[in-house]
């Protein structure tokens, strides 16, 4: 299933997907301003588009300030037209969400493990899709690795970007709720991971205790923690393989650090990265379009300069281009370094990109 039958068939899609930036990894520290604004965009090659509308779209794309790619597959020709337009080609990858049918047939073991003891391989939550991978064994951060080098080796790719990097949402975004007929207002078991026999005896070696044996496993620090630090030991060792590699790696990310890390145990601070794209889709949490700047601000803040912000921006939450204007002008002020654009780029949101300073 590609991106686009996603967006149809669940409104999950999107907070997975998103629209991500990168920079390159000799490019420097995050807010350099004097280059002006560097944006993205996130795409689905469509092998249907000839050679000669890919140009012109690159093209356009360029002109309107956009400087690198999101490709969602490999296409050797749309990464090679949009290079020669002058963007960056970047293979986005969904990491932690796998649902590939050699992995679910063979190794089953490797999928995460729910606090009620479903395994996302036979029993994915919320959707048919959900295939958490659970990121504690030594086998799934080889597969993961063996996948970066593959696409990092490739001359045409000029960076990775990791998606769905992250735990199953143990709490979905609150505009979700009424879609599922779920109100999480607390952590549910069956949406709570990762609970298998790696994850429980690791965590128990280090403190004493098995997990499944807390009353109240939400409300434990430290279990918390060691989950951050699976996802971030993943992470930091596929960042490691891309810069061995000469190529930069970003990540999509939920929209602030504590969100992340409340709702999906994703902990991106802490992250070896060349530049992150927190997924600042308002509509999903119910905010205004000025929540934007708000997020940029605290994702900036707590960075500490250490990588550069691109804003994901969901372009079908807003209702004009002047809100659209508005929620990029409010996310550069706030120190990103552009925005990633999701959803269909066509020239109306061009011109707004290009009419924007
Ligand atoms: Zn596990």
């Amino acid at each position: 299933m590609n991106k686009r039958e996603f967006i149809k068939s669940s409104v999950l899609a999107g907070m997975g997907l998103t629209v991500l930036g990168a920079a390159n990894a000799s490019e420097g520290k995050a807010n350099k301003k004097t280059k002006g604004p560097k944006h993205w965009v996130w795409e689905n090659p469509d092998k249907k588009e000839n050679d000669l509308i890919l140009k012109a779209k690159y093209k356009s794309f360029y002109d309107a300030g956009i400087r690198g790619m999101f490709f969602e597959h490999d296409s050797e020709r749309h990464f090679r037209i949009a290079k020669k337009a002058g963007l960056e080609t970047h293979r986005w990858m969904w990491t932690m969400n796998r649902g590939e049918k050699e992995l679910l047939e063979n190794h089953p073991e490797y999928y995460a493990v729910s606090r009620n003891g479903d395994s996302c391989a036979d029993k994915p939550p919320y959707v048919g899709y959900y295939r958490w991978l659970c990121p504690s064994k030594p086998e799934v951060k080889e597969y993961l690795t063996q996948q970066v080098k593959t696409i990092v080796e490739k001359d045409y790719v000029d960076g990775i970007h990791l998606d769905y990097i992250r735990y199953c949402d143990v709490i979905l975004p609150v505009n979700l709720w009424g879609n599922y007929g779920i109100e999480q207002s607390k952590e549910l078991p069956e949406y709570d991971f990762c609970y298998c026999e790696t994850c429980r005896s690791k965590y128990k070696e280090k403190t004493g205790v098995d997990p499944l044996d807390m009353e109240f496993p939400d409300q434990s620090p430290s279990w918390r923690t060691f989950r951050y630090k699976q996802i971030n030991n993943i992470v930091n060792h596929l960042a490691e393989v891309a810069h061995k590699n000469k190529k930069p790696i970003t990540a999509a990310v939920f929209p602030t650090p504590e969100i992340a890390r409340r709702i999906v145990r994703q902990d991106w601070t802490n992250w070896n990265l060349d530049g992150v794209c927190p997924m600042i889709y308002h509509g999903f949490y119910k905010e205004q379009v000025s929540w934007i700047g708000d997020a940029v601000e605290e994702g900036i803040h707590f960075l500490n300069g250490r990588f550069p912000i691109y804003a994901g921006v969901f372009l079908p939450d807003f209702k004009s281009q002047d809100e659209l204007a508005e929620g990029i002008r409010t996310a550069m002020a706030n120190g990103a370094s552009g925005v990633s654009l999701f959803g269909k780029v066509d020239e109306e949101v061009l011109n707004t990109l290009k009419n924007i300073f």
